[in-house]
C-alpha cells in the first residue's frame, strides 16, 4: 500500500469535455423503418417471428414489452440466416461472422445465455 495520491486523469489529459447535447432518454427506442425491415428476408424475419414467440413461451421468459426492440433483433437474427445461414445474435461484434458460425454455437440464438439464464441482450 502507498499513500500516493492519484491523479483523478492522467496527466497533461486535461479537463473532460463538456457535454454538447442532451443524452438521449432512457426510455426512447427507435421506430423500425420501412428500411429497416427490407435488410432481410420476409421469409426469415417470418421465421424468427414465429421461433422467438415458440421460444417464449416454451422456455416461460417473454418477449420484450416494446415491440421495437424485439423487432430489431428478429431483423437482426433473419439477415443473418440470410447471409451466413445461421441466427448469429445480431447484439454482438464478431471479427468475422463466417468463421464464428463455422466454429461455434454460442452466440448462434437462442445462445448459451439464453439458454442457461433466460437472458437477452
Ligand atoms: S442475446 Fe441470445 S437470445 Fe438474445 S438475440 Fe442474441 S442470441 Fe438470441
Amino acid at each position: 500500500m502507498t499513500d500516493e495520491v492519484r491523479p483523478e486523469r492522467p496527466i497533461g489529459e486535461g479537463p473532460a469535455a463538456e457535454p454538447t447535447a442532451a443524452p438521449p432518454e432512457l426510455n426512447a427506442v427507435e421506430e423500425v423503418t420501412a428500411a429497416d425491415r427490407m435488410e432481410a428476408s420476409q421469409k426469415n424475419v417470418d421465421k424468427m417471428w414465429k421461433f422467438a414467440r415458440k421460444f417464449a413461451d416454451k422456455s416461460g421468459s417473454f418477449l420484450h414489452p416494446q415491440e421495437e426492440i424485439t423487432e430489431f433483433l428478429v431483423i437482426g437474427l433473419a439477415k443473418h440466416i440470410d447471409d451466413l445461414g445461421k441466427p448469429l445474435c445480431p447484439c454482438n461484434f464478431y471479427d468475422d461472422k463466417e468463421k464464428e458460425v463455422a466454429t461455434s454455437n454460442f452466440w448462434i440464438c437462442p445462445c448459451e445465455e439464453m439458454q442457461k439464464w433466460k437472458y437477452c441482450h
